[in-house]
């Protein structure tokens, strides 16, 4: 029935229970599917802690390198001790473990002797690839002892990129030369290819990451270039929500989004896709869906173009935080905006964009979205970064900086539908809105309020979405 890429994130592979649910899955479907690419993202947590070690030995600490390895083996040794394996896989799977974290120990001890004041991103990425080689391991192993033909494919054989280490870009002619020499003739002899997500290399062969969460970036590159029929994303929620259930616990799965919904909804805060995973998909009409491993009958969210005659509705609601700089005057701000991307870089590694921007006669205020992957202490350290650097130059910089919040409502043909834009915003009453945007793909509309008024805006916009379901 043609060929199907499974990706399965950190979350279902972090246990016994999670890696039954994925290999029942897998034997499921290489039956129906004529061939089966799988994605694999390292074991939950596993990316955070590795890049912990990094940082540790970039500041020498070797004791604290060295008790994550530790920590590393012990959780990955106990994981393979409880799959039902058998001796020569079990030994093999050890042995592969075990000498991949000590190399990775080997590049820590390298940073560590290595004088420098500042973590390269290049050698943060080689040391964080480990966790998925791992986890790709893992389950190409179970699967081989499940009389499937597993094998344990390296990103970095086959997902060529740019070399903007933490957060590079596929180079897409490159990779399908990788993918026709080394993945279509595996999948034409009936193997099961598990490749690790997340993580690639440039032509000089310097390991590179997609940024977090990247994993499904590898999926959606590798399904459209080996022209799969579907992209299931297995998580361990039931799919896209209308908003984030720990926030609005009456927030429900979304049936059916289109792709420009969808790469709002990533980019503007639903956590489980990375935003930039949607335009390989588009652009081939590739269907994804998203699934929940421990629930695979359920159908999930799926996403596709849009029926032609669906009405313009709110679908989902999220909030994301960002930085606000005004001043009182108006002007250039190409200054502020590439000193605030040249310090998020520095500080996390990551670049953001402009989202909200406006200048009346005589104020300016931008707002920038950030990522929500740069972790609980990500935007503190970032503003204080920007306000340091705004110090050196107070006469050419008097922004003010505040952390707000981004409310996005999300739906399809938002510029068809005046009247529904009113509707969000006649839910924002008593709310102060410092700005307000609509998005260029005409399916989201954002405003940037204080971060207090966050969960009344969400409860509100929210109730948009309840018939629509
Ligand atoms: N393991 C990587 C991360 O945690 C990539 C992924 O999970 O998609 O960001
Ligand atoms: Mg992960």
């Amino acid at each position: 029935m043609g060929t199907l890429t499974m990706k399965f994130g950190g979350a279902s592979v972090g246990t016994t229970t999670a890696l039954s649910q994925v290999l029942s899955i897998i034997i499921h479907e290489s039956k129906r599917w004529d061939k089966v690419l799988i994605v694999a993202s390292a074991l939950e947590g596993v990316t955070d802690m590795l890049l912990e070690a990094a940082q540790l030995a970039q500041l020498s600490n070797q004791r604290g390198y060295r008790r994550i390895v530790a920590t590393l083996r012990t959780r990955h040794m106990a994981l393979i001790e409880q799959l039902p394996l058998g001796n020569t896989e079990r030994t093999t799977l050890q042995a592969d473990v075990d000498r991949l974290l000590f190399d990775m120990l080997d590049q820590c001890q390298m940073v560590a002797n290595n004088l420098n004041d500042e973590l390269s991103p290049k050698v943060s990425d080689s040391i964080v690839a480990v966790g998925e080689r791992l986890s790709a391991r893992i389950i190409a192993a179970l699967l081989r002892q499940n009389d499937l033909r597993g094998i344990a494919v390296d990103g970095t054989d086959i997902l060529m990129t740019d070399d903007v280490h933490g957060n590079a870009m596929p180079d897409l002619q490159l990779t399908a030369t990788r993918v026709n020499d080394i993945l279509l003739p595996m999948l034409n002899r009936d193997i099961i290819p598990v490749v690790t997500g997340y993580i690639g290399a440039t032509v000089n062969g310097a390991t590179t990451t997609l940024g977090r969460g990247g994993t499904d970036y590898t999926a959606s590159v590798l399904s459209a270039l080996i022209e799969a029929d579907e992209l299931w994303i297995w998580t361990d929620v039931d799919g896209m929500m209308s908003s984030d259930p720990r926030e609005i616990p009456e927030a429900h799965v979304i049936k059916e989004l289109n792709y420009n919904e969808v790469a709002e909804l990533a980019y503007f805060g639903a956590k489980i896709l990375h935003s930039r995973m949607i335009v390989p998909l588009q652009e081939r009409s590739l269907p994804l869906r998203i699934k929940n491993v421990f629930k695979p009958q359920e159908t999930g969210t799926r996403v596709s173009h849009d029926e032609q005659d669906t009405p313009p509705s709110i679908k989902a609601v999220t909030s994301i935080q960002g930085l606000a700089l005004s001043r009182a005057v108006s002007g250039s701000t190409a200054g502020i905006v590439k000193m605030v991307g040249n310090t998020l870089f520095k500080t996390l590694g990551m670049r953001s964009e402009v989202m909200i921007s406006s200048q009346s006669s005589n104020s300016s205020f931008l707002c920038l979205v950030i990522p929500t992957s740069i972790g609980i202490d990500g935007v503190d350290r970032l503003q204080h970064a920007i306000q340091e650097k705004m110090s050196e130059y107070p006469e050419k910089m008097p922004w003010d900086i505040q952390t707000i919040s981004i409310v996005t409502a999300i739906g399809n043909k938002l510029n068809h539908s005046p009247a529904i834009m009113g509707k969000v915003l006649e839910q924002l009453q008593n709310i102060e809105v410092y700005g307000l945007a609509m998005g260029p793909s005409n399916c989201s509309i954002s405003v940037a309020i204080s971060t207090e008024d966050t969960h009344r805006a969400l409860e509100s916009i929210h109730q948009l979405t309840i018939k629509s379901g």
